[in-house]
């Protein structure tokens, strides 16, 4: 049963908040009762998250960068729910995938997910839930997207292994794979499609969603359920999992 109060007294870190996923959670902790940090490189998009609720705190910090990370962790405290979100997509052919576009997916996507996990572990006390957004390309290939799913797949085993190291404290680590969401991202990637094929921005989108059974975006909210469920009530044996959120594409 949910309560407004559900997540009193804990304390979420979120990457990327400022827009997208990020935002959403960080609106629906702070109405559940936690204190809220959220961080990324855009002040004005985390201000304007952080002006939506007084429980909702924001700190400048680049996932990529191991100091900005571990300053972020330094300002925010201890963290009981640490959601690792923050990320980016491209895509191209596979031959021209250069290697500055590798390497800053790779920064950005495993990296970030990487320190963001390993900064906010250290703090924690007996109780904990670490969560990564992977996605569907963390667990099948798509073309166009080498990269991209190269570093979704590396979140997928970071956390499947981190999920193995927890021990008897009531801390887990779980992934959530989601398929195309209605967020900035996928705007972004429906302007690339439009550009190249002559769709409207509308049919660019449609044809992203076509690949899901559902044949429809999925909604931010829809990754906040799952994140208010593996962090409630009965969750303490959900670890090392890759929830997949995508309307039953395979
Ligand atoms: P979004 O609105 O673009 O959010 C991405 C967030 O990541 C932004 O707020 C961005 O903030 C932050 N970010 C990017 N690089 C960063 C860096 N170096 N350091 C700190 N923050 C950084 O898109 P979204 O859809 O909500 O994406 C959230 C997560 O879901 C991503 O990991 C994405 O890969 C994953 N996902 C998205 C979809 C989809 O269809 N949209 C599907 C599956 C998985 P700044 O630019 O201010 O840094």
């Amino acid at each position: 049963m949910m309560s407004s109060a559900q997540f009193e007294g804990r304390r979420v870190l979120i990457t990327g908040g400022g827009s997208g996923i990020g935002a959403d959670m960080a609106l629906a902790f702070a109405n559940a009762g936690a204190q809220v940090m959220i961080a990324g490189r855009r002040a004005a998009a985390l201000e304007e998250t952080a002006s939506k609720h007084k429980a909702i705190r924001f700190q400048l910090a680049d996932a990529s960068d191991e100091h900005s990370v571990i300053g972020l962790f330094e300002k925010a405290g201890p963290c009981d729910i640490v959601i690792a979100n923050a990320g980016i997509a491209a895509s191209a052919p596979f031959t021209k995938i250069s290697m500055d576009d590798w390497n800053q997916m790779m920064a950005v996507n495993l990296t970030g997910v990487f320190l963001t996990l390993r900064e906010g572990l250290k703090q924690m006390g007996d109780w904990g839930r670490l969560i990564s957004i992977a996605s569907i390309a963390g667990l099948r290939g798509y073309g166009y997207v080498a990269h991209y799913c190269a570093s979704k797949h590396g979140v997928v085993g970071l956390t499947r292994a981190l999920a193995m190291e927890l021990g008897k404290r009531d801390i887990t680590a779980n992934a959530i794979c989601p398929g195309y969401i209605d967020t900035p991202m996928t705007v972004r990637s429906a302007r690339n499609v439009a550009e190249k094929t002559g769709k409207d921005e509308g049919e660019a989108k449609s044809l992203l969603a076509s690949g899901s059974p559902k044949k429809k975006l999925i909604q931010p909210q829809e990754i906040t359920q799952a994140t208010f469920w593996l962090c409630g009530p009965g969750s303490g044996n959900i670890n090392g999992q890759a929830i997949s959120i995508n309307g039953g594409e395979f």
